[in-house]
């Protein structure tokens, strides 16, 4: 349990929580009488502000780790909002159960993932996290506690889908699991040589793949703006596995350097070698790589050296999607920033279940950049403009500077959203993004 202040990933901005409050067992500490505003904190995965809380409170949920209830044979499963998914599938991968949705990381609590109400690359048939959520309990400062499904308190349900920690504190969540048939992934890779040929491969791959996603290659210009790896993969079918592979021990990147170690040569170098590197077109490969290649990393964050780094979520829609991400790479190859980690996908069209949700139709790119101050801040208001005018949308869960005046835009929803914020909860990034 974290006694010190915590961070988000990016390790930008430094924040400052007034007090600590760790949460146990769903018995949560009596909000201090105290003018501060509190907000949950559950693992620190958010890349920005939005777990963070300057000279506020933070309410500590790791601590609320137990699971509730199970049941092997429906896939209903009921626990404590602090435990993390990667709990959660130590326990039910052997029973022939997964997530029904999971982000790129294992290391997020399942509070978290409702609160940023999370997708994964299965997002074109199975929608955001939130879907699959069948009930929660919610903790208002008052003291009372709301049962929320999606027919009881389905006002709550909805605002609090998605509703960054603002609505009150989750205690617990009930969620419908997926079954499998064993724990292996059947993968396909292809490699693309621009965005033409990933829009024409992802057209075929999701007819045929519930998770896919594809690496971007975004220090390539001109004709090979936009080339990247394909990755498409399903649950192995019954009898469809190998032995278990060796456990591979977990490295740690033990410190975080001066300066970022992610810089204009080793992206370079980094991304015409792994777009070059000879792999298998398709195979068998256990869960945990596929879905989490970068867990075994632990904090690769560190990488980025002291100063943090920004990430940048957009989604763009469908119908200008082609030519605002040709322009949002086209920006970022000429700007010489830019990151190893780009991830390109389509959202297919299942409503979110969240107020503020942020999946909607379109393609969402990801990127990370080292924090180079001004410089990189430029560069991610210059993408701002390309994201406003398409009309898209960026994800608060990455994001530590988009202007008020941009969230306002993508999420005009957060008008209603606002009557259901708890008067006792705030956060870094709402008060930012409410300032201007
Ligand atoms: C390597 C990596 C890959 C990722 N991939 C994806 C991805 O593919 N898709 C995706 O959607 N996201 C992705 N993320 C982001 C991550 O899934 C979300 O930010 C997630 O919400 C983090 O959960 P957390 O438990 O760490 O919560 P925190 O980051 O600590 O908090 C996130 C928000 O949840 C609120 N919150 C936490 N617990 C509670 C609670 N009990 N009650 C009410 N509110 C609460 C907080 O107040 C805050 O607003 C990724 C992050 C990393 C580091």
């Amino acid at each position: 349990m974290a006694t010190t202040a915590p961070a988000s990933w990016g390790r930008y901005p430094s924040s400052h929580p007034h007090r600590l409050l760790p949460c146990r067992d769903a018995r949560v500490p009596a909000l201090p009488d105290e003018p501060q505003f509190c907000l949950p904190f559950g693992n620190g995965r958010s890349y920005g502000d939005i777990c963070l809380n300057n000279g506020g409170a933070l309410l500590l949920t790791r601590g609320m780790d137990r699971f509730i209830a199970f049941d092997p044979v429906t896939g209903l499963l009921r626990a404590e909002a602090g435990v993390l998914l990667s709990e959660i599938l130590a326990l039910i991968v052997p029973q022939g159960w997964f997530l029904p949705v999971t982000p790129g990381t294992q290391f997020v609590t399942l509070g978290g993932a409702v609160a940023n109400d999370v997708h994964g690359k299965n997002h074109h048939l199975a929608g955001s996290f939130g879907g699959h959520v069948r009930a929660f309990e919610l903790l208002c400062s008052d003291g009372s506690r709301l049962t929320c499904t999606p027919e009881r308190n389905a006002d709550w349900f909805r605002a609090t889908v998605g509703g960054l920690g603002l609505t009150g504190l989750i205690t617990w969540v009930e969620i419908q699991l997926q079954r499998i048939a064993n724990p292996w992934i059947v993968a396909e890779n292809r490699r693309f040589a621009r965005l033409d040929e990933f829009l024409t491969l992802n057209a075929e791959y999701e007819a045929r793949y519930p998770y896919t996603v594809s690496w971007i290659d975004c220090a390539a210009r001109g004709g090979a703006l936009g080339r990247g790896i394909y990755m498409a993969g399903m649950h192995a079918p019954p009898g469809l596995m190998k032995p278990p592979p060796s456990e591979r021990r977990a490295l740690t990147v033990p410190f975080a350097p001066p300066v970022s170690l992610v810089n204009n040569l080793s992206v370079r170098g980094f991304n015409w070698l792994y777009y070059h590197l000879p792999r298998p077109a398709r195979g068998l490969t256990p869960f945990p790589p596929f879905f989490y290649p970068l867990d075994n990393l632990r904090e690769w964050n560190r990488l980025y050296g002291r100063p943090g780094f920004f990430q940048y979520q957009c989604v763009l829609p469908p119908a200008v999607a082609r030519e605002a991400l040709r322009e949002v790479l086209a920006r970022i190859a000429a700007s010489g920033q830019g990151s190893m980690l780009a991830v390109l996908k389509r959202f297919g069209d299942q409503a979110s279940g969240g107020l503020l949700s942020f999946p909607r139709p379109g393609f969402t790119l990801a990127l990370d950049f080292p924090n180079l101050g001004q410089k990189t801040l430029d560069l991610l208001e210059s993408l701002d403009q390309v994201t406003r005018q398409a009309g898209g949308a960026v994800y608060p869960a990455k994001d530590a500077r988009m202007s008020g005046d941009s969230f306002r835009r993508y999420f005009p929803q957060w008008v209603e959203f606002s009557r259901f914020i708890d008067p006792r909860f705030s956060s870094s990034f709402w008060r930012r993004v409410m300032k201007d």
